[in-house]
Order: C-alpha cells, then structure tokens, then sequence
C-alpha cells in the first residue's frame, strides 16, 4: 500500500515502541501506588511529561495527559466554560476540527453565542475581524494552530497578542502541528494548547493538553485526582512514555523530516498539476509541510477514494471522520461553498519515497482519464 493520509495517523516509530514495551509487562505498577515498582511507572511519566514540556517550551507542571486531541478539546473549551460561568460568548473559526466545533454547538444549546471568524480560500483567518469580534463577556478565542486538511498554519502570534489586549485566553488546536513545525507556547503566546500523539508517531489514545500557569480550569473527568486532580484516570503509562519518547524524536528530526517531506510534497503538486481539472488548494507560503489538498471537477470524492483503494493507494477526502460519510467537508463548504467538486487530502510522511509519489500522481491521472 501507499499510504499518503499521515494527517489521519501515522505509524509508531520503532525506537517508540521499543520505549512502551515495558511498561506493558514488567513495570507495570499502578503509578499511584506507594512501592518501589510504582515508583518506577511514576517517573517514567514524570519523564515524558518533561520531554513534552520541553518540546513545547512548557514548565512541566502546565502539561496534563488525555485521551487524545478531542478530549483536550473539549476540556479546553468546557473546562474554561466552567471555570468562568459568567462569560458566555466564544470566539472560534468555522474549520476547526469537529473536536472544537461540536463542543462549540454544545455550549451554544446552553446559551453561548458563538463568533465563527471569516476564513479566505486557503483556510486561513481574517485577523482583521477578530478585534471586532471581541466583546467584555468572551470567554475565549479558539484557532486552530495548522488546519488538519488543507494544511494552511494560521496567525496565531497575532491572534493571541489582540486577544490578550482585551484580557481573553486564546486556546489553540495544535494537533495537527506538533511534530511538524516548531511549536513553542511562549512564541505562541497561547494559554491552552491541544496535541494528540498519534499524529507524530506516537501511540493512539493519547494526548496532552498545556495549560498556563495561573490559568484555572475545571476537571471533565473526576475520580482519583492524578493529573493534580485535573484530569482523573490510572495514568495510561505505555502511551504517555510513547508519547515523550515520539515528540521528542519529531522535535530532533524537524528540519531533516520536513525538508523531505516538503521535497516530495514539491513533486507530488508539479504532477498533479499537470493533470486537467485539478485545482490545487493552500498558500504554500504558510501551510504544514506534508500537506496537498486538491480538488477535481467532475468528479466524485468517495469514488475516487475506492478506485485509489483498489490500486493501493490511501489517501481521503478531507479529515478522518468526514471521509467515512458522503458529504463534503465542512471546511471545503466554508471555503469553497459554491462549488461541486471532488476532494481529496495528501499527506505525505517520512516514509514515503519518491517512487510512490511518481506511482500515485499516474494512477490518479490514469483513474480521472477512464
Ligand atoms: N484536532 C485536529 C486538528 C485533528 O486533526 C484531530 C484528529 O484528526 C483531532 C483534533 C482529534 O484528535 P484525536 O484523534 O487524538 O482525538
């Protein structure tokens, strides 16, 4: 198979499993046990955390483990909402994942009014409407660090420093980010940030959510108080050591992997843009490396997914969850709502070569030509 979807998942690296092993079998002790095993498991947490921590430019103590980038979501919007019960307006943009848009609409049935920030062809937002957007009563602002499908890496610098002017967190979705391109809070200026490990050679089923200091957030999930009682749950011990162990590893390689990466991604858009019909999306002044969004005219999106699958070629239609179902994306309707077309996602990782994007972009044309 060649697998061009690293935006859905990538795999885990080796050094990152050989990593978690362990804590499968041998040290397995329950990290909030008082024995010398336990003891064990608790610092093989406490490295990792350090190991995010310094990858994001973060003390140890502003990271917190989850179940993944939605929980962190979700903890960032409904934690703050709960937190500060008397500001009830949030300020977001209409392509942000599902994670942070589903929330959205949750919060808006129990009376939040939601601002959706205008975004331009390439998904990127206007900064411009933010300063009018920002009211006495918004709890937040929520934008996403680099879109999951068309790449596009948004302003968050200039983001955070107006909504700060007005004295409102901004909370960033950097799921798609971490690993990819220099993530750091402080440049960023950001009071809460998403990451999910899977998206960075890591394990599946974990993630972490940075919180600053002095920023205070109510729990979702309560029970034992590990996390300092933020975020409740026996510490997923294998995942969050592959996790420390695959950031750090993404941190280290940045500049070779991306260079690379980015290499291919250069090849793969000089031949789809041979192909009639392609229109190639994004401003490649500002978008994540691995990345090509394409659309096609007179063609179908799940079609051509399936005739791509039958030649062993893996790619999808937009984000994970959307390529499952018949409809178009919510972010290709905010960009492009007039248009008809078929989308599809490449993302390209360390372990594709050159051949497989030769292969790709001539079966792609040969399917699109019957
Ligand atoms: N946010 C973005 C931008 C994503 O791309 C994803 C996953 O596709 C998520 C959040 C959800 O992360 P997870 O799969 O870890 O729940």
């Amino acid at each position: 198979m060649i697998y061009l979807d690293h935006a859905a998942t990538t795999p885990v690296k080796d050094e990152v499993f050989a990593v978690m092993l362990p804590y499968f079998s041998a040290a397995y002790a329950n990290p909030s046990s008082a024995y010398r095993t336990a003891r064990t498991t608790k610092q093989a947490i406490d490295h990792a955390r350090q190991e995010i921590a310094d990858a994001l430019g973060a003390k140890r103590s502003e990271i917190c483990f989850t179940s993944g980038g939605t929980e962190a979501d979700n903890w960032a919007l409904f934690g703050l909402a709960a937190a500060r019960p008397d500001k009830r307006h949030i300020i977001t943009t209409p392509v942000e994942h599902h994670a942070v848009l589903h929330a959205c609409e949750a919060l808006s049935r129990k009376g939040y009014e939601i601002t959706y920030l205008p975004v331009d062809e390439h998904a990127l937002v206007s900064v411009e409407a933010l300063d009018k957007a920002l009211r006495p009563d918004t709890l937040m602002v929520s934008v996403m660090l680099a879109n999951n499908e068309i790449g596009t890496i948004e302003p968050l610098s200039r983001i955070v420093s107006i909504a700060h002017e007005h004295g409102v967190p901004v909370h960033t979705d950097a799921v798609q980010a971490a690993g990819h391109i220099p993530v750091d809070v402080n440049d960023l200026g950001v009071d809460l940030l998403s990451i999910s490990a899977h998206k960075f050679g890591g394990p599946k089923g974990i993630g972490a959510l940075y919180i600053r200091d002095g920023l205070h957030l109510e729990p979702l999930i309560c029970g034992g108080a590990q996390e300092r009682g933020l975020r409740s749950g026996t510490e997923n011990v294998p995942a969050i050591v592959g996790m420390g162990k695959a950031l750090s590893l993404a941190c280290a390689h940045m500049p070779d992997a991306s260079a690379y990466v980015g290499r291919l991604r250069h090849q793969l858009k000089l031949l789809l843009e041979e192909i009639p019909g392609v229109h190639i999306h994004g401003n490649f002044d500002c978008i994540l490396p691995g990345h090509l969004h394409i659309s096609i005219d007179h063609a179908n999106s799940q079609l051509l997914l399936m005739r791509l699958d039958m030649e062993g070629i893996a790619v999808s239609s937009g984000s994970a969850c959307a390529s499952g179902a018949a409809v178009r994306s919510h972010v290709m309707e905010a960009i492009h709502p007039d248009e008809n077309q078929a989308d599809l996602r490449f993302s390209i990782g360390e372990s594709n070569t050159t051949e497989e994007i030769t292969t790709a972009a001539a079966v792609l044309r040969r399917i699109l030509k019957r």
